[in-house]
């Protein structure tokens, strides 16, 4: 089979949703996904999450107290990751090793061991972690803290809070957690690779049990505050200026699945812009966050302190421009052709698979029925795109009522967001 066309096959089993992608290049990915993080969490309880993916990685009684040195001797990769709004836990290695690599996902879904000596490791590891990042995370802090209105969300990067919560989280406190989210409405497994699926779909039902549970739904995560706020920098010479625009856009928007694509051409757009016809910027960055919560665009720029204003002047002068005049057909043609580039000469590994359909199954959890589309399918999409179309994409996207825009910076500027939205 072709590898762009793939899709994956569903199978339920117990209630479980499990996704197989058949991929042949000899390896294995196996993963599963829930439908929770941080946008769970209270004040009290922020980093929770990220504490029991630590704990849940090492609670499986085959790793006989040490999980990494037991995948480090077999050779595999084993990981797991939370965000705002999924926690992933996963397993890549070669096919042989299916079994096991089955086994321990599924128990630690199922059947997790928590030991106090498991969270006193895992409570010191994490705050290890929390503290190499907190140099990085004040200004994704303070942006959180004003961009959403959830405390979890709000409190995602709040790492002193969540150093402070670890003291206290106790087993109770994780067991409460697992018990409410980790069930078969919130867990997908991905079986992606190479693999004998009667096999695997044997394991899968002698080892799933059956219970019934509540759905946790999408909820409307983002505080809409319309303004332009100042972090102070102690540094002089660079600023960092980080621009949220959030949205309803759902996955059954027709152009949902081609945001990420549109993001790509926006980063080109605003950089030939500021950079080099304004010489104003060294760096930008566009990207797409598209969860329950909805759809957000993010826009990054690194500057000299004494561009601060031009920029953020210049970008929404820009952005305005793209909501109303529409770019030229041959722009259009050159984007197409870009993405057709990526997509022909990407690796689609099981992994990197693994991911894309998590994030389609996820987005459409509270539908009744997933539909999955395949790379192809999006390549489609892209070819279709026009110029009526992009400019109507641009409109759904950067609602300037909603924006948040802040600046890491060394001086306040005393700025308001009127002053440049009233363009
Ligand atoms: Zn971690």
């Amino acid at each position: 089979m072709n590898d762009l066309t793939i899709k994956p096959e569903l199978s339920i089993v117990h209630g479980y949703s499990i996704l197989f992608i058949p991929i042949h290049k000899k390896t294995i990915h196996i993963e599963c996904a829930v439908n929770n993080g941080f946008i769970t969490e209270s004040k009290k309880t922020a980093g929770v999450n990220h504490l029991l993916e630590h704990v849940l990685s090492e609670s499986w009684k085959g790793c006989k107290g040490n999980c990494y040195k037991l995948w480090n001797n077999i050779g595999v990769d084993m990981n797991a990751m939370t965000t705002n709004t999924v926690l992933k836990y996963y397993t890549s290695g070669l096919e042989e090793d299916t079994e096991i690599m089955l086994n321990y996902i599924i128990d630690i879904m199922e059947k997790p061991i928590f030991t106090e000596k498991i969270i006193r490791n895992e409570k010191k590891a994490v705050i290890n972690e929390l503290l190499e990042d907190k140099t990085t995370s004040d200004l994704n802090d303070f942006f959180n803290q004003h961009f959403y209105i959830l405390e979890g969300l709000k409190n995602a990067d709040n790492n002193d809070l969540q150093i402070k919560n670890l003291k206290h989280l106790s087993l109770k406190d994780l067991k409460q957690v697992f018990l409410e989210y980790y069930n078969k409405n919130n867990i997908v497994f991905v079986v992606s690779g190479q693999y004998n699926k009667k096999e695997v779909l044997k394991l899968f039902h002698s080892k799933l049990k059956k219970y019934s549970v509540s759905k946790h739904n999408p909820q409307y995560c983002f505080s809409n505050k319309n303004d332009i706020l100042f972090l102070k920098k102690k540094t002089k010479g660079f600023s960092n200026i980080m621009f949220g625009f959030p949205c309803t856009l759902q996955y059954n928007h027709p152009q949902y699945l081609i945001i990420p694509t549109i993001t790509l051409i926006l980063k080109d757009l605003l950089f030939n812009y500021l950079r080099t016809d304004k010489n104003l910027i060294y760096s930008v960055d566009v990207s797409s966050d598209q969860t329950i919560c909805g759809t957000v665009v993010y826009i990054e720029v690194g500057t000299q302190d004494e561009n601060v204003k031009n920029v953020i002047q210049h970008t929404f002068y820009r952005l305005n421009e793209l909501k109303h005049k529409a770019i030229s057909e041959d722009e259009i043609e050159s984007i197409k052709k870009k993405y057709k580039f990526k997509s022909y000469s990407s690796n689609i590994k099981p992994s990197l698979i693994s991911n894309f359909f998590i994030e389609q199954y996820l987005n459409q959890i509270y539908m009744s029925k997933p539909k999955f589309y395949s790379v192809e399918d999006i390549m489609y999409k892209v070819n279709k795109l026009n110029k009526s179309i992009f400019k109507s994409i641009m409109n759904t996207l950067f609602d300037f009522t909603k924006c948040l825009c802040v600046y890491h910076s060394n001086k306040d500027l005393n700025v308001k967001i009127n002053d440049f939205i009233s363009v």
